[in-house]
């Protein structure tokens, strides 16, 4: 795979990750959890998972599910694995599971504690943080958090947001019509996988590069001739926090600060455009991520009753 490199671009600033909640399905949420405390002496956390789509830059929350399982204290939560079974067999009756998903999860904090995410949350509940750590890297959304508060029927969303600051220049290449090609056989040929990793054959000249592509495989990674890698999303486009974590990852594996990275877009079948970028990370850091808060759209906002 001959590319002919030509100059960089800075890439401009990329999209961030919006959210839309369904407002009568929150409603309904608080109305529930309301009347679940009520029946209990004392109080409890509760939560569960939230249920919506992902279209690579809005996270779509469109149901609430409770988990009646979970292991609860007065200021923790712990998700049963009864209550993912439950969602996916939800998914499978009522909505195509290929587009709609778990997106996340929510739960209620005691009152007075407000909306604020705990300790305990940030270690057990959040668990994206592992994708950072996973072989081959698979998010099929960008997850958030709900933590509610019944008493004021107030609300908060958090999802991943990774701390390196990641430069992305966009290199100008010839007609990418061939390479398209290429990548879509690459997809065809395991469609469960949607990256693989690049590496570097031979230079013909300064602008010229010869890439070899490889599966994301744990032991491909240590070759010294490795240089980027290619993921593939199937959205139109995608937001910045969903990108960094395939970006964090590959840097977590190969401690590659500066990389090649090829991002393509569309329909698996019918790639729409591919991207070539020369990446580079900045990091002051520890501790690679933490978590934001994201504030919803204005049609989610519910009325306080
Ligand atoms: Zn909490």
């Amino acid at each position: 795979m001959y590319i002919k490199l030509l100059h960089f671009k800075k890439y401009g600033n990329r999209p961030n990750l919006s959210i839309v909640v369904d407002k009568s399905s929150l409603n309904h949420c608080f109305v529930f959890a309301k009347r679940i405390i009520k029946s209990k002496t004392q109080f409890e956390e509760l939560g569960g998972l939230a249920l919506g789509y992902f279209d690579g830059i809005t996270t779509y929350i469109t149901k609430f599910m409770y988990d009646k399982n979970a292991i609860t204290s007065t200021s923790s939560i712990r998700f049963s694995l009864k209550i993912f079974t439950e969602a996916r067999c939800y998914l499978r009756k009522n909505i195509s599971p290929t587009t709609q998903c778990i997106v996340g999860t929510w739960h209620v904090h005691p009152p007075g504690y407000g909306t604020q995410y705990s300790t305990i949350d940030k270690e057990c509940l959040f668990q994206e943080k592992w994708l950072l750590e996973t072989d081959v890297p698979e998010p099929k959304t960008q997850k958030v958090h709900l933590i509610l508060n019944v008493k004021n029927k107030h609300f908060d969303i958090y999802t991943m947001k990774i701390l390196s600051h990641y430069k992305l220049n966009k290199l100008k290449t010839y007609d990418m019509s061939k390479y398209i090609s290429i990548f879509t056989q690459f997809l065809n040929y395991d469609y469960s996988e949607m990256c693989a990793l690049l590496y570097k054959k031979e230079e013909k000249d300064s602008d010229t590069q010869v890439f070899s592509i490889l599966k994301f495989r744990p032991n491909n990674l240590s070759n010294k001739n490795l240089v980027g890698f290619w993921q593939h999303f199937p959205y139109k486009d995608i937001c910045s926090e969903y990108e960094d974590i395939f970006l964090e990852h590959f840097h977590n594996k190969t401690k590659l600060d500066k990389f090649y990275y090829f991002k393509s877009t569309g329909d698996s079948k019918d790639i729409k455009e591919i991207f070539i970028f020369k990446v580079k990370r900045y990091s002051s850091m520890g501790c690679s991520f933490d978590f934001k808060s994201v504030k919803p759209s204005e049609e989610s906002i519910i009325n306080k009753r």
